[in-house]
């Protein structure tokens, strides 16, 4: 069990994933539209997105990421009404990660807000490789067989049962105890 810092570009949000193991959470790269559209908005492409326009994300419960300094930094971002939240530091954009409504255990750590210098190590290599349609490039049939989509699915539900079991829902970073965003989200259609 470990621990992975965790940076803005600019260092004026910083925190920490913990008890960080390939096996205690599951690393996808995922391809679809929207996560390429919010890395375009924030004009984060390129510390954000693959050659092939994916977003490098580690799954993990929200009682496990931390933020020590910055939280006033923390800006929110819809990208429909119902869409996801997806959370960014304003002081320098970057991309932190995506959540759910917060009565879901998740959040997705997005690679860009990975500051550790040993991260590969820790989060092990990619399990799953998804919504590959959206994908900008062909992406080399290696890595697809080496991280397919088969499965992942019934492996993160599992988890996220597991989680919520063990309490790992709460505290959640970016939301406060009664349930309100810690920063109210734009919306942007499109
Ligand atoms: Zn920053
Ligand atoms: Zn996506």
């Amino acid at each position: 069990m470990d621990n992975l810092a965790l940076q803005c570009r600019c260092g004026q949000v910083s925190g920490r994933a913990i008890k960080v193991t390939p096996a205690a959470a599951t690393r996808v790269v995922c391809y679809c539209r929207d996560c390429q559209r919010f890395a375009n908005w924030l004009d984060a492409a390129e510390q954000t997105l693959d050659s092939w326009g994916g977003t490098d994300i580690f799954q993990l419960p929200p009682a496990r990421l931390q933020i020590h300094q910055g939280h006033e930094h923390i800006r929110c971002l819809r990208l429909s009404e119902k869409g996801l939240y997806r959370w960014y530091a304003g002081c320098c954009k970057t991309p932190i990660g995506n959540s759910l409504k917060p009565s879901v255990p998740l959040i997705g750590l997005i690679s860009s807000f990975v500051s550790d210098s040993q991260a590969e190590l820790k989060t092990g290599p990619v399990c799953a490789r998804v919504n590959l349609g959206g994908a900008t490039a062909q992406i080399p049939s290696s890595l697809i067989s080496a991280a397919p989509s088969r499965s992942y699915l019934l492996r993160l539900l599992g988890k996220m049962a597991s989680w919520k079991l063990r309490g790992l829902g709460r505290p959640h970073p970016f939301f406060a105890p009664r349930g309100e965003p810690i920063s109210p989200p734009q919306i942007i259609e499109s």
